[in-house]
C-alpha cells in the first residue's frame, strides 16, 4: 500500500531534464552494487558449500546470516533501483521554447524606440516627435510619440500604447508575436 502511494507519487512527478544524467549515474551505479552483492552472496554460498559445515555449526549459522544480510542489501537496491528507473521514465524533454517569452523579452520589446518603427517622424515645433498617423488616414500629422515612455497618443482616432502595442496594431500581431518582432526574434 505505501509502496503503490509512493509509485503513484513518483508518477504525477513532473522530472526536470537537467537531472537524466544524475538519475541515469544512480541506475548505473545500483546496477553495479547489486551485481557486485550477488557476487558475494555467491561467494559466501560456494565457501559454504566447499567447506561442507555441518548444519546447524556455528560457521554455518555466520554463512546463513552473511547471505540474509546481503540479500536484504540487495532487496534495498533493487527498490532504490526500481525508484530511479521510474524517474528516468518521468523525464519529458523540455518544451519547444518557440512560444516563450520572459519577462525581461517583454521588458526589452518596450525599450524599442517608437520612431524606429515609424520611419517619417518629424520634430514639431522641436518639442515632440510627431507623424501622420499609420492607424489611421489623415493628412496633418496628430500621432505623437512620449519619448521619455516611449508611448504614443494618436489625437485623430485616440489610439494609443507602447512599443508591443503598436507592433501589434499596425502588424497584425498578437502579444508575444509583438514582443519577439520587437527582439529580433520574428
Ligand atoms: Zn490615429
Amino acid at each position: 500500500m505505501t509502496s503503490s502511494l509512493y509509485n503513484h507519487k513518483l508518477h504525477a512527478l513532473r522530472v526536470f531534464p537537467e537531472a537524466k544524467p544524475l538519475v541515469l549515474e544512480n541506475v548505473r551505479k545500483l546496477k553495479q552494487q547489486i551485481f557486485e552483492t550477488n557476487q558475494y552472496i555467491q561467494q559466501i554460498l560456494r565457501l559454504a558449500y566447499y567447506r561442507n559445515y555441518p548444519e546447524y555449526s556455528e560457521m554455518d549459522i555466520r554463512f546463513r546470516l552473511a547471505c540474509c544480510r546481503e540479500g536484504e542489501k540487495v532487496k534495498i537496491y533493487q527498490k532504490r533501483l526500481k525508484a530511479n528507473q521510474l524517474l528516468l521514465k518521468n523525464i519529458k524533454p523540455p518544451k519547444p521554447s518557440k512560444d516563450k517569452i520572459t519577462d525581461n523579452d517583454i521588458y526589452q520589446a518596450k525599450q524599442v524606440p517608437l520612431e524606429t518603427l515609424i520611419p517619417d517622424t518629424i520634430r514639431a515645433g522641436s518639442k515632440r516627435l510627431k507623424c501622420c498617423c499609420p492607424l489611421h488616414e489623415e493628412k496633418t500629422p496628430s500621432f505623437v510619440i512620449y519619448e521619455e515612455k516611449n508611448t504614443y497618443y494618436c489625437f485623430g482616432c485616440q489610439a494609443h500604447g507602447d512599443s508591443i502595442e503598436f507592433v501589434m496594431k499596425t502588424e497584425n500581431l498578437n502579444f508575444i508575436e509583438a514582443v519577439k518582432k520587437l527582439n529580433g526574434r520574428w
